[in-house]
């Protein structure tokens, strides 16, 4: 088979993937055999799950599609949702359910009090990872590229950020979930929907100035963790505002 050219383009933040050699956001590649645009474009360093639109000299197509000849390709994240060509996406947006991994454990903790489904256990290896992921129908949020590149993985997402804080904004973002933030209704500790507990029913458990001071009980059905809004509870509600604020607006 005659070599043939593909030039691609990364648009908005896909550069970060390309490495600093690239240069830019511009890769070409020489192929010899006839090859999937998913595998072309993976080959530049960027994960398919970050990948949202696809043009092949302008037509948009899915990860299917193979090359065989000459061709510009142009490359776009899920960020650069415009009003054109909506229907033609690779990615879903808001989807609740996440697996995180062994190194995302703040960023856990941050969407579990914001009401988000993260499972995590800091010591899980990648197939388990996977394992979870697939079984239980999970984005993966993972900053190993290789990991988010797997074959199974459908949806997931790389956090740019090292810092968990943007990290959780990040995952807002990419998934469009402001709307759905449920604060205080997930045990931070294991991942359980918190239930109303009856003040009654726990005042052996309690501090007697804990007693005194709070009414209103939330209770970790699997881990029996008790929570109230406590001295905490101001610190918490007052990082949810500024996660909520930061959402809202603009980078
Ligand atoms: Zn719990």
């Amino acid at each position: 088979m005659k070599p043939f050219k593909v030039r691609l383009r990364f648009h908005a933040d896909l550069k970060i993937f390309l490495g600093s050699k690239a240069g830019g956001a511009l890769v070409e590649r020489l192929l010899a055999e006839k090859t999937s645009i998913k595998d072309v474009i993976e080959s530049c360093g960027v994960p398919h799950p970050e990948v949202d639109l696809i043009l092949v000299d302008d037509q948009t197509v899915g990860f299917n599609h193979t090359l065989a000849t000459d061709a510009k390709v142009e490359v776009f994240p899920v960020e650069n949702r415009g009003t054109s060509q909506t229907d033609k996406r690779l990615q879903t947006i808001g989807l609740t359910r996440f697996v995180a991994d062994g190194h995302l454990g703040k960023l856990t903790r941050n969407l579990r009090l914001l009401g988000f489904d993260v499972a995590y256990d800091q010591g899980a290896e990648d197939r388990q990872l996977l394992d979870v992921m697939a079984r239980q129908n999970r984005a993966l949020l993972t900053r190993d590229r290789r990991l988010l590149m797997h074959a199974i993985v459908q949806h997931g997402y790389y956090p740019r950020s090292q810092n968990p804080d943007e990290q959780t904004i990040e995952v807002i973002r990419r998934f469009e979930l402001s709307e759905l933030i449920a604060p205080f209704t997930r045990c931070l500790r294991c991942n359980a929907p918190l239930e109303q507990a009856d003040k009654a029913e726990l005042m052996d458990e309690l501090e007697p100035l804990t007693k005194i001071y709070y009414d209103q009980f939330r209770r970790c059905p699997d881990c029996e963790h008790i929570y109230w809004p406590g001295s905490h509870f101001s610190k918490l509600q007052k990082r949810i505002e500024e996660i909520r604020a930061r959402v809202r607006g603009k980078p």
